[in-house]
């Protein structure tokens, strides 16, 4: 044990993806950098110079470490792209512009070098020579690195290069990074900030890694070497366990092993109520890596393909073939069962280094996801032209996110439109009857249901976004996760407004958003009229298990109750009774 923290101590956040792990604990630090502006005496300029200086230095023995090392396990070509780092960083025009601003304005280095370089980055931004626009990313990096030398931060540490399975624990951890985690060496991650249905949450559990968000202070107060237990059903971090405590979890898993073994049983069997209705219980998956997973745990099919995450973490976006490849290969290993892969969703908390899109004040509310693709048409194109292609190969359907009224709605359909006729005339194959959805998670969505039914075939009620943008919490932000209630009546009235349209137009409606694979919450949205479910494949067997106990009635009746109480917390506790008592097996979570 090397940490400060001696005896037991509990940590709690927000339980986000669920399972028990154990082990030494790594903490990220995270190179956020407050650049203040401080006045220099005259005195202390040539010493300010000097630091500067020896930061740079510091630089460049990292990166040819770094360099050597992505040598050593990745093909030359990544360690290349240092090349163009080292060479910025010998810029003398940089360098001299750095000390005149410190000379002349008698300022501290990182200010001077923050204020030179981001001088350097707006322009190399606005080229029109693609290379060029290219290396203002890569002054962006060599900014931080830089920065983090003047300015003492810890490297942040790779996690490509994990040696041994550890806890992680930081401050945040963006989707980007959870992406890349190796389920091999991260048994679990827990952060200070987020919320269950962030994008970090949603891929958490769909690697199935146990995972808490929203556990003040631990990134500070942890060290790299401590012992950890991580409870990602209860939402709780165990730092230095006891003998009774590793006891209580010992007696946790086994009750775990028992309901698996349940849960098994059912995976083959339909998910169909007591009294005959049958509910279309499909995956959310993230890449074509996941299928596996949803055939594993007997899904129909795939309900939402996230896209995005082929467009981040690369050097270059995906082209139309390398999309067209993965979507097939989608369809191909899900065939007959259909996939419904959802156009480019980029924005928000999930963000392409390539794209390198400006900072937004409110990134919810702004260029996001359809609205990002009507304006990037040759994007967009890409992609409609690999959906509609993979389409001759299996069951694929398509949906756009974040529509928020008939015109957006019209405008995407033209787009579809467009690229059916170019493929036609190209005589290359595709799915003339496939179908098109519109995602129902912006409210003024819901409330033109009506509109938006005559011009799709199917609406899928994204209620991540539906709830964050109705009751105005940000789905990321711990610190209002109190008021993010998916039972609140306005979200409810706004589900059967979209299934009630949705119904009259004789088109089906599902859900995709994490309420889907909550076993509390799937009866109340069968019994509000949903026809399909669609949640992460690690929670497809336990929706599966309740929906066999229902009867549709009672789902009905639930709905009724819901619909007419006005207190969300209410209609959240009769939700839970409900479940507890329908499927008490599910809920065996406290250690
Ligand atoms: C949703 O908003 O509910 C949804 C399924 O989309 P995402 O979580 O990717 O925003
Ligand atoms: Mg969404």
């Amino acid at each position: 044990m090397s940490g400060q923290i001696k005896g037991e101590k509990v940590y709690r956040g927000i339980a986000v993806s669920a399972g028990v792990c154990r082990g030494k604990v790594v903490v990220l630090h995270h190179a956020r950098h407050a650049i203040v502006r401080r006045e220099l005496a005259p005195d202390a300029v040539p010493q300010e110079i000097k630091r500067f200086e020896h930061a740079l230095v510091r630089t460049r023995q990292q990166i040819t470490e770094v360099q050597r090392r992505v040598a050593d396990t990745m093909s030359s070509s990544e360690a290349d792209i240092f090349d163009a780092h080292l060479l910025m960083l010998e810029d003398r025009v940089l360098i001299e512009e750095v000390i005149k601003i410190i000379h002349e304005q008698k300022c501290n280095a990182d200010y001077a070098f923050h204020t030179a370089s981001n001088r350097y980055i707006a322009v190399l931004e606005t080229v029109e020579d693609e290379y060029l626009r290219e290396r203002a990313a890569d002054l962006r990096d060599l900014t931080t690195r830089v920065l983090d030398n003047l300015l003492d931060v810890k490297q942040l540490l790779d996690l490509r290069h994990l040696t041994e399975p550890c806890i992680l624990v930081g401050h945040d951890l963006s989707p980007s990074t959870t992406a890349q985690l190796d389920r091999n060496f991260v048994l679990g991650f827990a952060t200070e900030v987020g919320g269950k249905t962030s994008h970090t949450a949603i891929l958490a559990r769909s690697l199935d890694i146990p995972a808490v968000v929203g556990a003040q202070n631990i990134s500070e107060e942890l060290e790299t070497g401590d012992y950890a237990l991580l409870d990602g059903y209860n939402g709780t971090v165990i730092v230095n366990p006891t003998d009774q405590t590793m006891f209580e979890y010992g007696q946790l898993a086994k009750i775990k092993a028992s309901l698996g073994e349940k849960l098994r049983e059912i995976q083959s069997q339909p998910a169909v109520t007591l009294d005959g209705k049958s509910i279309h219980l499909s995956a959310n998956i993230e890449d074509q890596f996941d299928v596996e997973a949803v055939l594993k745990h007997g899904a129909e099919g795939v309900g939402l393909f996230r896209t995005e995450f082929l467009f981040i973490n690369r050097e270059k976006l995906p082209t139309e073939e390398e999309q067209y490849l993965v979507y097939r290969q989608v369809a191909a290993m899900l065939k007959p069962q259909s996939v419904i892969i959802r156009t480019l969703d980029l924005g928000g908390d999930k963000f392409s280094s390539q794209l390198q899109l400006a900072q937004e004040m409110n990134p919810f509310l702004g260029w996001r996801a359809i609205r990002f693709c009507l304006a990037q048409p040759e994007v967009f194109r890409a992609q409609i032209r690999a959906i509609l292609r993979a389409s001759a190969d299996g069951c694929v359907k398509m949906m756009y996110p974040m529509i928020s009224g008939v015109d957006e709605l019209n405008q995407a359909n033209a787009h579809v439109e467009k690229c059916k006729a170019e493929l036609r005339a190209e005589k290359i194959p595709f799915d003339e009857k496939l179908e098109i959805g519109a995602m129902i998670e912006i409210p003024s969505a819901a409330l033109v249901a009506d509109a938006l039914a005559k011009r799709v075939n199917f609406f899928s009620i994204g209620s991540n976004d539906l709830i964050q943008y109705t009751l105005a919490a940000d789905r990321t932000n711990e610190k209002v996760s109190h008021l993010y209630e998916p039972t609140h009546p306005s979200i409810l009235r706004l589900i059967k407004m979209t299934v009630d349209a949705a119904h009259a137009r004789g088109i089906w409606a599902g859900v995709c958003g994490e309420i889907a694979g909550d076993p509390v919450l799937a009866p109340l949205l069968i019994g509000l009229g949903v026809d399909e479910l669609s949640a992460a494949p690690s929670a497809i067997d336990s929706v599966k298990y309740i929906i066999r106990r229902l009867k549709n009635e009672e789902v009905r009746q639930l709905a009724d109750f819901a619909l007419q109480c006005e207190s969300p917390t209410e209609i959240f506790a009769r939700c839970q009774a409900f479940a507890y008592q329908t499927a008490p097996s599910l809920f065996e979570n406290k250690a």
